[in-house]
């Protein structure tokens, strides 16, 4: 897991730019005999057929995309300006290392600028700057040389991608969101691919969760399931400033999301399936694997959209307890990604057409 999550988090992938992921996905599950396609959007799917007939269709999935920027402006001078892509913490990025992407594909290295610090007054030192008051220094000296290499309005940037190993079992890097729910997919394609499912599932690699929260609709309207399974960050409550609000900690296991939501502009979220939930709790307790109940306001993932479509999705978020969400130094622990992976592999064998997926029967 530590080494397929080390590759998946070098590779550059902001939202509407996903093409690396999209390949790296596509060439991961068709290793596995299974059915694998892409749609118009970029959304990867593999497709394993059920065993037995008149069960529910399940759909699990989890983002390829990850926040960045676009470029805004190209200043005479050569520097970039730059609109966040996603919800992008402006009060990290002064100093940071970025990677800006050619018309043809290629990463090019930059930094974003500071203020020399030794001319910094006294009332700039503890104040972040906005995004227009930031710039990327990509090392030319005018709009025309930025242009000649193939930069220009409306190109991503992202963080310069990172993965390191911090003491035993955590791993922190530029895309762990959501790189870990990415890993754990293809884990599960090798699972799917040994032992068959009695139900249909299909595992959907996503696009555009950063950027609409919508990528995952698409993937839901074509193949229709009864059931979907999204996989994500949820904050961990273990760090000095976040202690005692989530139950939530790194090596504590996955966590099972019972209710999140946002309301600065989108009003939406998710509450967990009720027998979904007390499903996967079971199984979890079955499997002796440490489970954390997660309710948060200010998290959404596309599940959001993915329960309102067609006749209406059972659904649930399941997720990895992730420190410093959205900064280049996310952190997780491979143990919880590890366990989250053992969980939905017997969930999902041990499924069968018993389980009542309307709320009322
Ligand atoms: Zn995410």
């Amino acid at each position: 897991m530590v080494d397929l999550l080390k590759e998946l988090t070098l590779i550059p992938s902001p939202s509407g730019y996903e093409d690396e992921m999209v390949r790296f996905m596509y060439n991961a599950f068709s290793g596995f005999g299974c059915k694998v396609s892409i749609d118009r959007v970029g959304n990867v799917a593999a497709h394993f057929p059920g065993t037995k007939k008149e069960t529910p269709r399940l759909m699990i999935f989890a983002h390829m995309d990850q926040i960045g920027f676009i470029i805004r402006q190209v200043e005479s001078s050569g520097f970039l300006r730059v609109e966040r892509l996603g919800g992008i913490p402006e009060k990290v990025l002064p100093g940071l290392k970025v990677l800006v992407r050619t018309d043809d594909f290629k990463w090019l290295p930059g930094v974003i600028g500071s203020k020399s610090h030794h001319v910094t007054p006294a009332t700039e030192k503890y104040v972040a700057a906005a995004i227009d008051q930031l710039y990327i220094d990509i090392g030319l000296k005018t709009r025309e040389e930025v242009i000649q290499k193939g930069i220009n309005i409306g190109n991503p940037c992202v963080y310069m991608p990172s993965f390191e190993q911090l003491g035993n079992s955590i791993v922190s890097g530029t895309s762990m969101d959501d790189r870990g729910g990415c890993a754990v997919l293809i884990a599960l394609a090798e699972a799917l691919h040994q032992s068959p499912p009695a139900l249909d599932v299909f595992l959907t690699a996503t696009v555009q969760e950063e950027f609409n929260l919508r990528g995952a609709i698409i993937s839901a309207q074509h193949f229709k399931p009864d059931i979907a399974i999204g996989i994500d960050v949820c904050l961990s409550g273990d760090t000095p400033d976040l202690a005692g609000q989530y139950a939530t900690h790194l090596g504590g296991g996955p966590g099972i999301s019972m209710y999140n939501f946002h309301g600065r502009g989108t009003l939406n979220g998710c509450i967990a399936h009720p027998g979904l939930a007390q499903r996967i709790i079971y199984t979890a307790a079955q499997e002796n694997i440490s489970l954390s109940r997660f309710s948060s306001q200010g998290i959404i993932t596309d599940m959001a959209y993915v329960q309102l479509q067609n006749e209406g999705i059972a659904t649930i978020d399941m997720c990895f307890p992730t420190r410093y969400t959205h900064t280049p130094v996310e952190c997780c622990d491979i143990r919880d990604l590890d366990s989250l992976f053992r969980l939905l592999n017997v969930f999902l064998h041990q499924f069968d057409e018993t389980f009542c997926i309307n709320r009322f029967s």
